[in-house]
């Protein structure tokens, strides 16, 4: 069964780019939620037990159809705001490595994937995430609905910003714009560089 690991750091490291609060609801409640209806989803299904999430969300139509839209649902949910809760960390600057320099290769320049990451996030209708993923052998930058995974289309998540209300809105109210900003202050890049390689190690 599908446990929720504690977060990698204390709930109030990210202030003041995201409150203490939203972080022990969010992840405590919401994040726990994901990882209950995911069990429970599963919960007749032995052969899905020894799957990874990756592994169950890489590969939705081959679940049983019956539970298939509650794994996309609740399986993202999980995997999703697993890797949310990892690439963030307190403070820090943009370092030099082997992921900012594709960015900077792929995007033009860091800036620009800044623009286009964070437009991709302020436009999303209703619920939904800003990703950067591998798509074969580039970088990408788009928007998913509700809880669906970049792994359901095959690419593999490096970064990404959970722009559902209940990320921001405790602090930020309507400003999801103002979240945005805040979210590059906090971002831990030398995490989404071990992601960046090890998804360059598989293609
Ligand atoms: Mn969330």
């Amino acid at each position: 069964m599908f446990t929720l690991a504690k977060l990698p750091y204390a709930y109030n490291s990210l202030e003041p780019y995201i409150d203490e609060q939203t972080m022990i609801t969010h992840h405590d409640k919401h994040h726990q939620g994901y990882v209950d209806n995911l069990n429970k989803a599963i919960a007749g299904y032995q052969d899905l037990q020894d799957k990874t999430v990756e592994q169950l969300l890489s590969d939705l139509d081959k679940l049983p159809v019956e539970i298939r839209t509650l794994v996309k649902n609740h399986g993202g949910g999980h995997a999703n705001h697993s890797l949310f809760w990892s690439i963030l960390t307190k403070n820090q600057g943009v370092p030099d490595n082997q992921v900012t320099k594709a960015i900077i290769s792929d995007f033009g320049s860091f800036d620009k994937f800044k623009d286009v990451f964070s437009t991709t996030a302020a436009s999303v209708f209703g619920s939904g995430w800003a990703w950067l993923v591998l798509k074969k052998d580039k970088l990408a930058v788009y928007q998913t609905s509700n809880q669906d995974s970049p792994l359901s289309q095959g690419d593999i998540p490096l970064l990404t910003l959970d722009v559902w209300e209940h990320a921001y809105y405790l602090k930020y109210q309507n400003k999801r714009v103002d979240y945005i900003n805040a979210f590059f202050n906090i971002i831990n890049w030398q995490q989404v560089n071990q992601l960046f390689l090890a998804a360059k190690a598989k293609t």
